[in-house]
């Protein structure tokens, strides 16, 4: 089987390259990549005229919902999810039902991501920090790691002990797997659900203070350069968040970080006042927020851009603000938000983009993706984007079970058009529509 992706623009951070070109796809392999390559004998033709073509996107922070939470997604809706938006490779976080703690649950989670109905999506699990995700003993993180986790992480419960900490990112040191962490002190967030300003104040709502993120943001930091431990911040939200990883890393502390489309394109200000579609954690910040948090991304600070991706059934988030759960969904929206906000606006280059998106949260769980090299992964994951085309965001039309995203109605400008992953392609509807298309 010979596929040519003909003619579009080869954006691939891990070479540098910026070029206009085509890739040649055979048994599910890169074979070839560049201006002057052999279409002769391809079985399927596709002409990528106006749209870039990018390795597979890599989202690290994507929640799948099983074991235990079937009803707001599963491992095969969610992989649908991430086919749509570009993304060949995600790392899923392990507060399910059973928490993802063991490696029986590992190789379920992976057996499950392997089937034909998953798209070719390839899933990396993230392990449970502690046992049943209570926060007192740490996992047994050398059985996890042969199961082929790819980090632990405590997201959806914020290990609060320090000394559990400091001891989960000893342990993890020890057989060299990346912690990911929830920054929140919440002895400072109790009953809160939106940000702490002006806003809240009107809503009568409780307010989680930006110290609550950056306190943990500090402690865990300040551990990971003590331990020498990876440690990859999850989702950063405050101007303070990113001084102070700026300052660690600076100091030479391993540490990484993301964030999500949602924390750079809206704020708390803007929010339909009681919409539980805008209720995340950490919530929507300030204006100041989300210029530093952009001007961070762009200069390295911040690594990469991660969705966060928490489907809800609809029941669970159609009640009143305060007792709604956290999280909206993200798969399907990452390239149109972060186009839309960042790369037409200049603020982040195409190659850049493509490197916050794919290669550099590959490298921070070391990933076989985010690659045009030939042989680089085990097999091609490649995307197809058309940078330009404009279109409104339908959440009924979506292929995660969960409905909870504020963008319902929004128009963006970017969209995923094709994405080829463990020999599987997903085409957007939009594809057929496009006037210069001619499939072979
Ligand atoms: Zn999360």
């Amino acid at each position: 089987m010979k596929i040519v992706l003909k003619g579009g623009r080869i954006l691939d951070p891990s070479q540098d390259l910026d070029v206009i070109g085509s890739v040649v796809l055979e048994n599910d392999q890169i074979a070839e990549i560049g201006t002057k390559v052999d279409e002769r004998g391809a079985d399927e033709l596709y002409d990528c005229t106006g749209c870039w073509i990018t390795p597979g996107l890599v989202d690290i922070h994507v929640h799948l919902r099983e074991p235990g939470y079937s009803h707001k997604e599963t491992i095969i809706t969610g992989t649908q999810a991430a086919a749509a938006g570009g993304f060949t490779t995600i790392a899923c976080m392990p507060n399910t039902d059973p928490p993802l703690d063991n490696p029986a649950l590992i190789d379920f989670l992976l057996d499950q991501s392997s089937s034909p109905e998953a798209g070719g999506v390839f899933v990396a699990p993230i392990g449970a920090l502690t046992q049943e995700m209570k926060g007192e003993r740490p996992s047994d993180f050398a059985a996890l790691k042969r199961a082929g986790v790819v980090a632990a992480s405590d997201d959806a419960f914020p290990l609060q002990n320090s000394a559990v900490m400091q001891r989960c990112m000893e342990l993890c040191r020890q057989v060299d797997l990346p912690v990911a962490t929830h920054c929140e002190d919440q002895s400072l967030t109790m009953g809160a659900s939106m940000n702490e300003g002006a806003m809240s104040a009107v809503l009568g709502l409780r307010g989680m203070p930006r110290t609550a993120e950056e306190i943990h943001v500090a402690r865990n930091c300040l551990l990971s350069f003590e331990t020498g431990c990876p440690l990859h911040i999850l989702h950063v939200s405050t101007w303070g968040s990113v001084a102070i990883i700026e300052q660690a890393k600076d100091l030479g502390a391993p540490v990484t970080a993301e964030v999500c489309p949602h924390h750079f394109s809206l704020i708390d200000d803007q929010m339909p006042p009681f919409d539980t579609h805008w209720k995340m954690n950490p919530p929507l910040r300030t204006k100041l927020d989300v210029e530093t948090l952009i001007s961070a991304l762009a200069a390295g600070i911040i690594d990469c851009i991660a969705t966060d991706h928490a489907p809800h059934a609809r029941h669970e988030k159609d009640v009143p603000f305060e007792q709604a759960p956290f999280g909206i969904v993200g798969l399907e929206t990452a390239v149109g938000v972060t186009l839309t906000h960042l790369t037409h606006k200049g603020l982040l280059s195409p190659l850049e983009t493509v490197r916050k998106l794919s290669t550099r949260p590959a490298e921070i769980y070391r990933l076989d993706a985010g690659t045009l090299k030939p042989g680089r992964t085990p097999v091609a994951q490649v995307a197809v984007i058309d940078p330009d085309l404009e279109w409104t965001f339908d959440v009924n039309k979506t292929f995660s079970k969960g409905k909870n995203s504020p963008y319902h109605g929004c128009v963006f400008k970017g969209k995923t058009m094709l994405t080829f992953s463990g020999g599987e392609v997903y085409r957007d509807q939009h594809w057929d529509k496009r006037p210069q298309v001619q499939n072979a």
